[in-house]
């Protein structure tokens, strides 16, 4: 066998074994040439994205999922990942898909199956669902007969009882906020009431001055003649969670203002305080559950360290963003941004 015979019988023995090597990855990968033509695949792309051999070969992939989540996430030229997107086959999983760049123009499509990740994330929910469901009976009988207990039967016993008391409330207060996020993280969409800002944004002034009892100066400033359109049940925990988080975490004599404002594509609510502000390396994590810049401060003041997360997955439902902004010892604004799909003329009747 001549030098070049050899040489050419080794790369063709090495490029079946990269072949039958990728064929049993347990991801789709497609190469992509500079047209959005698919020059190979494997067995997983098959199985996953639909393609068949030999058929597709060269086939133009914008076209071949015309009309499907995969389709279009490609067409929109991006290189950006999409973590949760459907398969273009029918009954198909759920995927996470990345393109990755290569000489020429040539790129990688890369399709992971999400479904062993969405099994866990789900056992995940309905885990934290149930074991508050299972805690609340048990809480309400222990709360009820520490409401029956009269202090002034034992009175060496006054502050433990009342301590009790406190405890049992907050313990009450987490279970509650536990099943508020499972019920907002299993929800897929949102209601469509026409909730009326007026009366909302006074219900949230008397809670924030009842919560104070005197302590802030606190303000509303309603500069939008407009409503929002979702569930005003979700949209009152939401905001009023923003404004007891300003009461508490705010030192007496605080400034503390709530405002509602259009904006140039949508509507703002706003709830900005001059109280001990966050660090900057704390903002990226506020909205996760349990996270607190204090554990200690939260406690003391009744947090369940729930709220923001509440308020996260609430804005979420409603298409809108939270954005905040704080000044270590200056104080906070969390703004909640709607898009234009949601606000609704002042009054106006459902749009
Ligand atoms: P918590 O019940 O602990 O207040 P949240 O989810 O509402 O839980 O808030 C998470 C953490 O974010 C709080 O523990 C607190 O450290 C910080 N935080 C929230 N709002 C403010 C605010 N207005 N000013 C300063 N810190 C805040």
């Amino acid at each position: 066998m001549s030098r070049r015979t050899w040489h050419a019988h080794a790369m063709r023995h090495w490029l079946r074994d990269l072949r039958s090597g990728a064929d049993h990855l347990p991801d789709a990968s497609v190469l992509l040439d500079r047209d959005d033509r698919a020059r190979w695949f494997n067995r997983a792309a098959q199985r996953l994205l639909g393609l068949t051999r030999p058929h597709d070969r060269g086939i133009w992939l914008p076209g071949r999922w015309e009309g499907s989540e995969l389709g279009d996430w490609l067409r929109d030229g991006t290189l950006r990942p999409a973590g949760d997107i459907a398969a273009p086959v029918s009954g198909g999983p759920r995927l996470g898909v990345m393109l990755l760049p290569l000489r020429a123009h040539f790129r990688v499509l890369l399709a992971r199956d999400n479904s062993p990740i969405n099994r866990i994330e789900q056992m995940r929910r309905d885990f934290v669902a149930n074991v508050s469901h299972e805690l609340r009976t048990p809480l309400t009988v222990i709360h009820g007969y520490l409401e029956l207990l009269d202090a002034d039967d034992v009175p060496a016993l006054a502050p433990v009882i009342g301590e009790m008391r406190v405890q049992s409330r907050r313990m009450g207060q987490i279970v509650e906020d536990l099943l508020t996020l499972s019920r907002l993280e299993t929800q897929q969409d949102m209601v469509g009431e026409h909730v009326a800002m007026a009366p909302l944004l006074a219900t949230l002034l008397r809670e924030a001055e009842a919560l104070s009892q005197g302590r802030h100066q606190i303000t509303l400033q309603h500069e939008a003649n407009a409503d929002l359109c979702g569930s005003s049940k979700d949209l009152h925990s939401a905001f009023s969670n923003l404004v007891s988080n300003a009461v508490r975490y705010t030192p007496s004599g605080g400034r503390i203002v709530i405002a509602w404002r259009a904006s140039a594509d949508g509507a703002e609510y706003s709830v900005s305080d001059s109280g001990y502000g966050i660090p900057a390396d704390h903002l990226s994590r506020l909205t996760e559950r349990f996270y607190r810049v204090s554990s200690s401060r939260s406690r003391e003041t009744g947090g369940t360290g729930l709220g923001l997360s509440i308020v996260k997955h609430v804005l979420g439902l409603h298409q809108a963003q939270l954005r905040i902004e704080s000044v270590p010892g200056a104080g906070s604004s969390f703004h909640c941004v709607f898009p234009a799909v949601r606000v609704r003329r002042e009054g106006g009747d459902e749009g």
